[in-house]
């Protein structure tokens, strides 16, 4: 029997990596589940995967993970950089501990991600990179100054890699959502920051389910290889901003 191909996703002991972890799985998918926190990803149970514990941070700890996760299930066939740090913060009062920290998860550990897989996926003429971005990544917001520019990093170079790897074939889809429930809000350490955000979020009902952009990624996934949909955009209907 042929078994669908792998995905690996970072970021994916919480929130929307997590969410996606669970759609890919039920649909049949073997997944390579990564992040710091080993424990909660074991604990989802899901059938033919892989958890590893990785800091986006540390190249080769990615890399390792990848080859002995296709050492058993073959290629992977869609890498979700999701992993994502915000740290909500007035930015002349900010500590730039954290500016640094975002800058390493978000943009740093983002292209260690797409590293990790990027020649095997040009070598088969054939792959999905999905890019976690954010709305925060097309427009800035008060308090999400360092923040925002991670996310227009991540833009930016998600353009730069889908025209390059248009020739090969390969698609790159970037995922700029506006506000989702997870625990994104739990590592502000601002409290005003964190209580205008709360405000705003509080203004639109509240944000949405991570299950809603886990099937997006999935039926974006599901195209035939030579379609792909270049951008998710998804939020809250009642998000003005
Ligand atoms: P969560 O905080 O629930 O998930 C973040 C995930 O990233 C966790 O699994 C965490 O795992 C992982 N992570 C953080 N730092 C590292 C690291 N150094 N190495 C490996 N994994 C790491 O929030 P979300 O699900 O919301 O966040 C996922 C992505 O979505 C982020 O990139 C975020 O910026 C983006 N996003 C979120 C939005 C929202 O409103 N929720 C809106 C737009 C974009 P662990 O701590 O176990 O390592």
């Amino acid at each position: 029997m042929s078994r669908k191909p792998l995905i690996a996703i970072t970021g994916a002991s919480s929130g929307i990596g997590a969410a996606t972890a669970h759609a890919f799985s039920k649909a049949g998918h073997p997944v390579l589940m990564m992040a710091r926190r080993l424990e909660k990803m074991e604990a989802f149970g899901l059938p033919n995967s892989i958890c590893a514990r990785v800091d986006v941070r540390d190249r080769a700890q990615i890399a390792e993970a990848v080859k002995a996760a296709e050492g058993r299930f073959g290629p992977v066939d869609m890498m979700f950089a999701n992993a994502g740090l915000l740290r909500l913060g007035d930015i002349a009062k900010q500590d730039p501990d954290e500016w640094d920290e975002m800058i390493d998860i978000n943009t740093k550990g983002v292209m260690n991600t797409v590293h990790a897989v990027l020649d095997g996926m040009i070598a088969r003429k054939r792959g999905t990179l999905a890019m976690m971005s954010s709305i925060a990544g097309r427009k800035v917001y008060p308090g999400h100054t360092i923040y925002c520019g991670t996310k227009y990093f991540v833009h930016a170079v998600s353009e730069s890699l889908r025209e390059y790897l248009s020739d090969y074939g390969v698609r790159v889809l970037v995922l700029s959502p506006g506000v989702i429930e997870t625990e994104v809000l739990d590592h502000t350490t601002d409290a005003d920051a964190l209580a205008s955000y709360k405000a705003n979020k509080a203004r639109m009902g509240g944000g949405i389910a991570a299950d809603i952009v886990a099937d997006l990624i999935l039926n974006a996934y599901q195209l035939p290889q030579n379609a792909l949909v270049q951008e998710i955009c998804i939020t809250p209907t009642r998000q003005k901003f």
